[in-house]
């Protein structure tokens, strides 16, 4: 084996052992550290590989735990049914998601999926939702049809500075972390509030006061979504 392939498959090696699975009801998540940090990020729809591709770039410079959902379609398994993962971080948006998506499933068969999420649940958040005072930063892509338009209606402020282009924006929960970044130039908007239950880890997050962010692009605009999240991180602690 020549020496530069020996080197390639120690990293590997290395890389493997540092990346451990985590789950949820069977859906599986790689987790990647960088040092030590407060900070979490997550990818959670597999088929948005924009966010995807800049959050493992965005992982060899910056310190935080990271976690990548195993899978490349947005809906994944559970038990016998399928669930949008976005939706699972609550009980009853978890329901909701499996009727929506599942429309021929049993009763039972739905039960078994809750059952299996919940099982999972609590263990789950208490390894993705920061130590206190620590940033969750969530990254997602949207095809046409979704937009910040969306959110408004919802939201307790809203700083709308790029109009023209509503397909990329933040989310925040937090009303510090709204201000700070109402600096840039994208578009954002703050949901503070506890809202209806759609099982979204922006409405665990409001509800439990966890400081997070979601980073929405339209799918394939890496330079737009990495632009926004660089600045965020050059003013949010
Ligand atoms: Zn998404």
């Amino acid at each position: 084996m020549a020496a530069s392939s020996l080197a390639l498959s120690r990293r590997s090696l290395l890389l493997s052992a540092l990346s451990r699975p985590l789950s949820i009801g069977g859906i599986r998540f790689f987790v990647e550290k960088n040092g030590r940090s407060r900070r979490r990020y997550l990818h959670i729809h597999g088929n948005e590989s924009t966010a995807r591709d800049l959050l493992r770039d965005h992982l060899k410079s910056h310190k935080g735990t990271f976690f990548f959902v195993d899978s490349q379609t947005r809906h994944v398994p559970v038990g016998a049914c399928l669930i949008d993962p976005n939706r699972m971080f609550t009980a009853l948006g978890a329901a909701r998601s499996l009727k929506r998506i599942n429309p021929s499933a049993s009763p039972a068969q739905i039960d078994a999926a809750l059952a299996l999420l919940a099982h999972d649940r609590e263990r789950f958040l208490r390894t993705v939702i920061p130590p206190h005072g620590g940033l969750l930063i969530a990254l997602h892509n949207n095809s046409e049809g979704y937009n910040v338009q969306d959110e408004i209606p919802t939201s307790d402020q809203v700083h709308l500075p790029d109009p023209d282009h509503p397909r990329d924006f933040v989310l925040a929960t937090n009303e510090e972390d709204f201000h700070r970044a109402s600096r840039g130039s994208f578009n954002i908007v703050l949901q503070k509030s506890v809202r209806s239950d759609d099982g979204s880890f922006s409405v665990l997050a409001a509800s439990r006061g966890i400081r997070y962010i979601n980073v929405e692009a339209a799918l394939g605009n890496y330079s737009k979504q990495k632009e926004i999240l660089d600045f965020l991180e050059s003013v949010l602690a």
